[in-house]
């Protein structure tokens, strides 16, 4: 899920790495935001309340109830989403420890936890391993 970052946020340089199993880790270069609890439900809330506040509209537009039950259900599904983004993930580079293709996230979106990406070279699904835990907790 896309998410935005302003100027204030604090992007963070934590130690990363990219595993499969069998293979050797390679090194990655991450830029994270840590994301306060009052952030995350500030977001939460905010979509949440964005799509449901789309229902009295979409219930109109033929035929009804499909609209309805997308605008409830994308409400949901984007609250959680950022209920459970702990941290932004901004950027990250390394490479693929199958095959050394360049992987890069340009986009800043969720951080997963675990976050599996897709090598588009030779289709494994690494493992971004990012050290969170010497990073202080956001407040
Ligand atoms: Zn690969």
């Amino acid at each position: 899920m896309a998410t935005h970052t302003t100027p204030r946020d604090e992007v963070r340089t934590p130690p990363a790495r990219l595993d499969i199993f069998g293979f050797e880790p390679t090194p990655a270069r991450v830029e994270v935001i840590p994301r306060s609890r009052r952030w995350r439900v500030s977001k939460a809330l905010t979509n949440l309340l964005l799509a449901w506040l789309a229902i009295p509209i979409v219930m109109f537009i033929p035929p009804h109830f499909p609209w309805v039950l997308a605008a409830f259900g994308i409400g949901i599904f984007r609250a959680w989403g950022y209920y459970k983004q702990r941290f932004t993930l901004v950027s990250m580079r390394g490479r693929c420890p199958k095959c050394a293709h360049e992987l890069a996230v340009e986009k800043p979106t969720r951080l997963g936890e675990p976050h599996r990406m897709v090598c588009p070279n030779c289709h494994q699904t690494p493992v971004l391993a990012v050290d969170v835990a010497g990073l202080p907790a956001a407040a």
